[in-house]
C-alpha cells in the first residue's frame, strides 16, 4: 500500500500541495523519463469534486525551479557533486558533532511543504532523537498567531468550522487575508455563497486586494490597526444591544472582563482610520450568520495572536459558532495543519501539551527514547532559532523543504548566521538557503512522494507519487530516517510512510486531534477523512458541538458546547492595541507591506525560476510616487529600511494607500527589508509592517558615497 506501483495507476489519485486548501487531484506521468505530463482536479475527492485553480495544475505540472539532481558538497566557495555515501557521511559528522557538545547544538528547521510522515519523523528525530529545543518549522512564520488564539480560545488548536459551514454563512467576513489570490478554488465557494440573496462578501484590509474588489464592502483600516478596529466593533456590538447573551452565560467565560476593556467605538475608529458608520456597518454585518476568515494580515503581526483572538471574540459574542458560522483561520502552506499535529513543534503528537510530565512520558515511551531528553520547552521560534546561532550554542543547522534566506526577515542576518554555521540543506530545488549549505541533500518533490496531507479545515488526503523516485534523489522521509538511524541508532523501526503513519495516528489516540481511526486503507476509500476521527467509522465534523446537525444553525440550537478548556467553556481574550512595531519617522516616512501574487507561492522557489528580475515589483499609489521624486517613467528605485536597501520596481497603483509600499512576499529580496520583531505569544515575525523610504535608483547609493568623502572613509 505504501509504495503504489505508478505504472498501474495512472491517472494516479492525491493531494495539490500549491496551498492548505487541499483539492484532490489526478496526476498523469509523463510517457517517457520523470515528472508529471498533465493534473486534473480529481471528481471523486470529497473536498474539490474536480475543482482545481490554474497554479495548482501548473506548478504541479511544470515548475519553474532548478530541479537538484545530484548530493552536494561545499568545497570552498563552490558547491560539488557527490555520491549519496559522501554526503552522508558529512551531514552525520557535522549534526553529530554539534550534538556531543550540546543536545541544543543542532536547529532544525522543518516545513509545511511536508507530507506528515516525513514532517513526524523530522520531530521524532529533532526531539526524541537529538533532544534538541531549537527545533521549528516555517509554519511559525504564518500560522502561530492563530493556532496560538485558539488555544487560547478554545483550548485546542484549529478552526470549529469546515469548508462544510461556507454555504450557509450570509456574511463572509474576510480580514487581512486575499482568498481569491490566495485560495482560489476555497474562494469561488466564499463568492458563490456571498452572491446569494441577503448574502455579503465584507474585506477588511488597508490595500484593495483582488479579494476587496469583488466585495459589497471594503473597509480600508490603515495598516496595523486591526485590533484596534475589531474592539471597536465589539465595542459597537454591545451598544446595539446585540450581544448573544445566552450563549456567552452558558459557554463562555470572560465576557465582563474584555467588555470593561472596550475603547469608545469612536476614539478606536479613529486609530483605526475608518468612520463610525464603517464601524457600524462591520456590527450590523455580524447580525446575520458570520464567517470569519482571516489571514497573514493578522497572524503577521506584534500583536498577531491579540488580533486573531478579538477576531474569535467576535464571534463568541454574537453568538457566531456552529453550523454556517465561526471563525475560520485561512492556512497558507499545504501541510501547515499536518505539520502542527504530528510535528512535535509546539506541542507533542495530537496536541499533547509540551509540558506536561504525563504526555511527556507517553510520547518518550511511544518513542523508545529516556523521557529526560525531550528537551523542557518547545523553543524559541524559527527567528530566536538562527539568533541562538550567534548567541546561543546552536553551531549546525539542517533545514528541511524550507528556504529561510529568502523567507525570514531581516534576510540579510539570517544569511550571516547561516553562514556561521554548519548547514545541512534538504530541497528539491536550488535555493538562496542551498547556495550556503555545506551539504545538500536532494530531495523527491510532490509528484514523486507518498504519504499524506493535511488541509486547512482537518482533512488528512494521501498524497501519491506519479513516478518512481528519480535516480540520485531521495524522499524526505528515507533521508530523515536515514540520518536518524546514524545518529541515534534504533529510532526508526519503520521507515516507510504507511507504518510510520501507523505510529503517529496511534500516537493521536484519545487526543483533542485524535485521528487513530485514519488509515491509508481507509483514505483509498473515502478520499480524505477529517479528524477528529476516533475509530474508523467516525470523521470530524463542526468542533465542541455536542449533537449537533446540519439543521442546528448558529450557536447550535439545542446542541451543548464542550470545549477543551479546563472548564469547558470558551474563553474572550484582553487584547488591546498597542501601536505599530515601527513607526514611520522622517528617515523613514512610508510603511511596507507585502503580500502574495497570483502565480506566486512561499519564496516563489518553484515558480519565479530563471527569469526571476532582479528587483521586486513596488506597487505605489501615484501621489507616492511623484511625492517621492521619481520620474514617472522610472523603470528603477532604491527602497531602503533600517535593515537593508534593495533595487526595487516602481508602479503605480492606485488600489494601494498613500503611505504604503508593497511588495510580493515570493521575491528573494523582499526580506531583506522587512523586521525581525515578533509577536511575544506566537514568536510569529512582524512581517506585515516596517518603516521604509523610496528614493530614485541610486540615491541610497549616493548618501552613502557622500557620507564616506564626509568622514573620510575610503
Ligand atoms: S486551490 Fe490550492 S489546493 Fe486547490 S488546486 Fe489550487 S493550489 Fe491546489
Amino acid at each position: 500500500m505504501s509504495d503504489p506501483d505508478p505504472e498501474d495507476r495512472d491517472p494516479v489519485p492525491t493531494t495539490c500541495m500549491r496551498c492548505a486548501v487541499g483539492c484532490g487531484h489526478l496526476h498523469h506521468r509523463v510517457d517517457t523519463g520523470y515528472g508529471i505530463g498533465s493534473a486534473q482536479g480529481d471528481v471523486s475527492h470529497p473536498v474539490n469534486r474536480g475543482m482545481a485553480c490554474p497554479r495548482g495544475i501548473e506548478e504541479s505540472v511544470d515548475p519553474d525551479g532548478e530541479w537538484l539532481e545530484r548530493p552536494l558538497i561545499r568545497k570552498g566557495s563552490t558547491l560539488v557533486a557527490t555520491t549519496w555515501e559522501d554526503a552522508l557521511d558529512r551531514a552525520v559528522s557535522g549534526l553529530s558533532a554539534a550534538l556531543e557538545r550540546d543536545p541544543d547544538g543542532v536547529a532544525v528547521l522543518g516545513s509545511g511543504q511536508q507530507t506528515n510522515e516525513a514532517a513526524y519523523a523530522l520531530g521524532k528525530l529533532a526531539r526524541g532523537g537529538f533532544g534538541t529545543r531549537y527545533y521549528d518549522a516555517n509554519t511559525t512564520l504564518c500560522m502561530a498567531s492563530a493556532v496560538t488564539a485558539y488555544y487560547d480560545a478554545f483550548g485546542s488548536d484549529a478552526p470549529p468550522c469546515t469548508y462544510d459551514d461556507i454555504d450557509g454563512a450570509e456574511t463572509h467576513l474576510v480580514w487581512g487575508a486575499n482568498p481569491a489570490v490566495a485560495h482560489p478554488v476555497m474562494f469561488r465557494w466564499i463568492a458563490e455563497s456571498a452572491r446569494d440573496d441577503d448574502s455579503r462578501l465584507v474585506v477588511v484590509d488597508p490595500v484593495g486586494t483582488k479579494t476587496a474588489g469583488v466585495a459589497d464592502d471594503h473597509v480600508a483600516l490603515d495598516l496595523g490597526t486591526d485590533l484596534a478596529l475589531a474592539r471597536a466593533v465589539l465595542a459597537r456590538v454591545l451598544e446595539r444591544g446585540e450581544v448573544d447573551r445566552e450563549f456567552v452565560e452558558s459557554a463562555t467565560t470572560g465576557f465582563e472582563e474584555v467588555a470593561d476593556s472596550l475603547p469608545s467605538v469612536a476614539s478606536a475608529a479613529e486609530t483605526a482610520g475608518v468612520s463610525v458608520e464603517t464601524v457600524d456597518l462591520l456590527a450590523e454585518a455580524l447580525s446575520d450568520p458570520t464567517l470569519v476568515y482571516w489571514g497573514m494580515g493578522v497572524n503577521q503581526s506584534v500583536q498577531g495572536t491579540d488580533t486573531a483572538g478579538a477576531l474569535i471574540d467576535l464571534c463568541l459574542a454574537t453568538g457566531n459558532l456552529g453550523p454556517g458560522t465561526g471563525p475560520f483561520s485561512l492556512t497558507g502552506q499545504a501541510n501547515s495543519m499536518g505539520t502542527r499535529v504530528c510535528s512535535s513543534k509546539g506541542s507533542w503528537p495530537g496536541q499533547r501539551p509540551f509540558d506536561d510530565p504525563a504526555e511527556r512520558r507517553t510520547v518518550a515511551d511511544a518513542w523508545g527514547v529516556p523521557v529526560d531528553r525531550l528537551p523542557d520547552d518547545p523553543g524559541p521560534g524559527p527567528v530566536g532559532t538562527l539568533e541562538a546561532v550567534d548567541d546561543g550554542p546552536v553551531e549546525a543547522v539542517w533545514a528541511v523543504a524550507t528556504n529561510p534566506v529568502a523567507g525570514m526577515p531581516d534576510a540579510t542576518a539570517v544569511r550571516e548566521r547561516l553562514e556561521d554555521s554548519f548547514l545541512v540543506v534538504q530541497d528539491a530545488f536550488r535555493t538562496e538557503t542551498v547556495e550556503l549549505a555545506d551539504v545538500v541533500l536532494p530531495a523527491a518533490t510532490w509528484g514523486e512522494s507518498d504519504g499524506t496531507a493535511t488541509n486547512m479545515e482537518r482533512r488528512v488526503s494521501r498524497v501519491r507519487p506519479a513516478m518512481e523516485t528519480p535516480p540520485g534523489i531521495r524522499t524526505d522521509l528515507d533521508i530523515v530516517t536515514t540520518v536518524g538511524e546514524r545518529v541515534v541508532p534504533g529510532l526508526f523501526g519503520a521507515a516507510d510512510p504507511e507504518p510510520v503513519f501507523e505510529e503517529f495516528a496511534a500516537l493521536t489516540a484519545g487526543t483533542p486531534a485524535d485521528l487513530s481511526g485514519v488509515s491509508y486503507d481507509r483514505l483509498d476509500d473515502a478520499g480524505a477523512v477529517r479528524w477528529p476521527a476516533p475509530d474508523a467509522a467516525s470523521e470530524g465534523g463542526y468542533r465542541y458541538l455536542a449533537g449537533a446537525d446540519e439543521t442546528a444553525g448558529r450557536t447550535g440550537g439545542d446542541a451543548s458546547w464542550a470545549f477543551e478548556t479546563p472548564s469547558g467553556r470558551a474563553r474572550f481574550s484582553t487584547g488591546e492595541h498597542g501601536g505599530v512595531a515601527e513607526p514611520t519617522d522622517e528617515e523613514y516616512p512610508l510603511v511596507l507591506t507585502t503580500a502574495r501574487e497570483a502565480d506566486g507561492y512561499n519564496t516563489g522557489v518553484r515558480s519565479r525560476g530563471a527569469a526571476t528580475p532582479d528587483a521586486p515589483l513596488a506597487r505605489a499609489h501615484p501621489d507616492t510616487l511623484s511625492e517621492t521624486g521619481l520620474d514617472p517613467d522610472a523603470d528603477r528605485a532604491t527602497l531602503g529600511s533600517r535593515r537593508g536597501s534593495v533595487p526595487v520596481r516602481p508602479e503605480a497603483d492606485p488600489a494601494v494607500p498613500r503611505e504604503l509600499v508593497w511588495l510580493p512576499v515570493h521575491h528573494p529580496r523582499t526580506n531583506e527589508l522587512t523586521l525581525p520583531d515578533t509577536d511575544p505569544r506566537s514568536d510569529e515575525p512582524n512581517f506585515k509592517q516596517c518603516a521604509v523610504r523610496l528614493r530614485p535608483a541610486g540615491a541610497d547609493r549616493d548618501a552613502v558615497a557622500v557620507d564616506a568623502e564626509a568622514t573620510g572613509d575610503d
